[in-house]
């Protein structure tokens, strides 16, 4: 996993910079390749096995399952199957690295449960998302491969989930530059209350700027999907549909789409297969209904 090139995008007529994280590795999802160079490089010889857990699409289930399996460890993954799932996109891929998929009844499962569970020495837990400070390590690559190219000034942006990334970027580049943020799963004190778990400090918090309006992770809504395609289309770029749409409708929403931007793709285009599939058949539906 080399250094992922920048690129100047144009979108809207407006022309600012890509950090293409998203051709990292074909395996990972790009983000995760950060958030997970830990468990690649490090010495783990006393591991045998991981345990993690989280949604069916997960991007981090599908990552994992590629690390298990170039490392010769077991993964375990904990999560809610409904009766009638398909294997598709992250979740077929998981299943064909060998990943033992484990239903629990019970969701939430507890993060502090599952640590109980799992004492053996041979066990490693990773929290959903990728949310551990072993992450740092991977985050601080890309801040460097930042500052190597001349960041310096401008304003990072990246979609946050567990906020993980954003948050040791900034810490990363503190006293350099700016990274911001949009919640894209819960909201602002959400996303507040995970910086705090990883970081008391809240002069390394990342700004986190609010959406246009209050978007559920993982629902479909019509302009974002309309969003994506000028986007992808203009820029000849394919971004992710879960997160993407999100952080370009917030950049929008504050002016804050311009030079001074460097945008950080964090891949997750694998999940974008199953996301296609329900956008198509919702706009299908909408379609009909217009018609009839
Ligand atoms: C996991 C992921 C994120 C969220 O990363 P966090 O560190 O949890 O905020 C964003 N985009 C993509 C494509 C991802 O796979």
């Amino acid at each position: 996993m080399a250094d992922s090139p920048i690129q100047q995008i144009i979108f809207n007529k407006i022309t600012f910079h890509l950090k293409r994280d998203d051709l990292l590795s074909t395996d990972f999802s790009g983000n995760k390749a950060r958030k997970f160079h830990y468990l690649l490089t490090r010495d783990f010889q006393h591991i045998t096995a991981i345990h993690s857990y989280g949604s069916l699409q997960s991007n981090a289930m599908a990552s994992l399952s590629v690390l298990a399996k170039m490392r010769g460890w077991r993964f375990y993954y904990y999560t809610r199957a409904n009766d009638s799932f398909e294997p598709k996109g992250n979740l077929a891929k998981a299943l064909a690295n060998g990943m033992i998929m484990r239903d629990i009844q019970e969701w939430p499962w507890e993060r502090e449960l599952m640590s109980q569970l799992i004492v053996k020495e041979t066990d490693l837990y990773i929290p959903e998302g990728g949310r551990f400070p072993e992450a740092r390590k991977g985050i601080e690559i890309l801040a460097k491969e930042l500052l190597e190219w001349g960041v310096d000034g401008k304003r990072v942006f990246l979609p946050s989930g567990t906020g993980t990334t954003a948050l040791y970027l900034q810490k990363a580049l503190f006293g350099k530059a700016e990274v911001a943020t949009v919640p894209c799963v819960g909201d602002e004190e959400y996303l507040k209350k995970q910086f705090a778990s990883l970081e008391p400090d809240a002069k390394y918090w990342p700004n986190v700027l609010n959406p246009p309006k209050k978007y559920r992770f993982g629902r479909l809504y019509k302009e974002l999907f309309g969003l994506w395609e000028e986007l992808c289309r203009q820029s000849g770029v394919e971004f992710d549909l879960l997160y993407d749409p999100v952080g370009f409708a917030t950049l929008i929403y504050h002016g804050l789409l311009d030079g001074d931007l460097l945008y950080v793709h964090q891949g997750g285009i694998l999940g974008n297969e199953t996301m296609l599939e329900r956008y198509k058949q919702k706009l299908d539906k909408i379609a009909q209904t217009k018609q009839g």
